[in-house]
């Protein structure tokens, strides 16, 4: 038996998107900066990609660049704007839950001089009011995650760029979306999002490749400087294939986006039901938050025992957030703490996400072996 219940760290990539990276590969491996024929298949491959990625967002296709990762469209969104809009304001504002890729661009800001605001969640929630506080007219840049990659927590963005105006500033917006594409409707046109960050490995493509949104008018400063590649916003030749899979691997989950939403509701009803039946477990992620993501505890037990007791039995989960386990104790604790949970809640925290393959009989499954090895680990 094998249970992968950790999507949100990386997704399977679609077979469909695989044999479109193949054939990249292997027959149109062209270069799309090159003038000759293999360069203009190459160039016709990103177009179509690009087309793909442009109809998920409902965005103009030229606003959609390709970047490595949305770490890096994390860092270029984060850098850019600043470097663009420094002169007119020393002020930034984030959320105190950011994945790391967000969070530590703000650090770093705050080591160049620049006055970073963290908003802190208030009873669970980052709340409109606190950004509206925080807000003044030289603040230039707000960078707000869309669902939080260890809860679920979905974060007031549409309310965001309202405030900004509001407050008379010449803010850009900044959304960290990772992992909201494909799972929740994030229309960047209609949340008047500046920028916006997303990655193909959550979404059943390969890793190593990601996308950012740049609304059209909005300067912004490249951090990558070379051959000009992607308008001269992110230099480097583009990884032809793994974007090719992207863009198939975006257009069959948006295709069918309303059914995979519906199947990912259900395993999350099913899970929600499955734990109140059972004392030992508690859970942590709000409720009204994304289905796909449920955090919950067992206080007592270490969340990396559990983790690797479940694995033992073919169980993949999450110890909170994968991307961040380089991080060490206090990384890692960061976002569940800042949500308000103390140590023993934290230190026993299992992250539970959910994908377009898994099935309800794998929850059923697992709540036998979760309570075994309850059972076992608190003798
Ligand atoms: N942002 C969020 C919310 C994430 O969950 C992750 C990865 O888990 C990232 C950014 C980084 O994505 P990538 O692995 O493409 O750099």
């Amino acid at each position: 038996m094998s249970i992968y219940f950790d999507n949100s760290a990386t997704t399977p990539v679609l077979p469909e998107g695989a044999k479109a990276a193949f054939e990249v590969m292997t027959n149109n491996w062209g270069n799309p900066s090159s003038l000759h024929t293999s360069g203009i298949e190459a160039q016709h491959i990103l177009k179509k990609a690009r087309k793909q990625l442009a109809l998920s967002l409902r965005v103009e296709e030229r606003e959609i660049y390709f970047t490595s990762c949305a770490t890096e469209s994390n860092n270029l969104a984060i850098f850019g704007a600043v470097e663009s809009l420094k002169r007119r304001g020393r002020r930034v504002i984030t959320t105190a839950v950011e994945h790391p890729s967000v969070y530590e661009c703000f650090k770093a800001l705050e080591e160049r001089g620049f006055e970073v605001i963290y908003l802190h969640p208030e009873n669970g929630r980052i709340t409109e009011e606190s950004l509206k506080a925080a807000i003044t007219k030289d603040t230039i840049l707000v960078s707000m995650m869309a669902v939080n990659n260890e809860t679920g927590d979905i974060l007031p963005i549409d309310k965001v760029k309202k405030i900004i105006e509001r407050a008379g500033s010449p803010a850009l917006f900044h959304c960290d979306a990772v992992q909201g594409f494909g799972k929740i409707k994030i229309e960047p046109v209609k949340l008047r999002i500046d920028l916006l960050s997303i990655s193909a490995h959550k979404l059943y493509g390969p890793k190593g490749v990601g996308a950012i949104y740049v609304r059209k008018g909005v300067n912004l400063k490249p951090n990558l400087l070379g051959g000009g590649q992607e308008s001269g916003l992110r230099s480097g030749t583009e990884n032809t294939a793994s974007i090719a899979a992207m863009g198939v691997a975006t257009q069959k989950i948006f295709s069918d986006f309303n059914t995979y939403s519906r199947k990912i509701s259900e395993l999350y009803d099913l899970f929600i039901s499955k734990c109140k039946e059972y004392d030992f477990i508690k859970i942590n992620s709000p409720e009204n938050g994304a289905k796909h993501i449920i955090n919950i505890s067992l206080p007592g037990l270490r969340s990396e025992t559990v983790l690797h007791c479940l694995e033992q039995e073919g169980i993949f989960v999450s110890s909170g957030s994968a991307c961040s386990s380089h991080g060490g104790e206090t990384k890692r604790a960061r976002v569940l703490s800042e949500y308000g949970f103390t140590r023993e809640i934290y230190d026993s925290a299992l992250r539970i996400s959910f994908g377009i393959f898994n099935e309800k009989e794998e929850i059923e499954a697992f709540f036998p072996v979760l309570e075994k090895i309850y059972e076992r680990l608190k003798r």
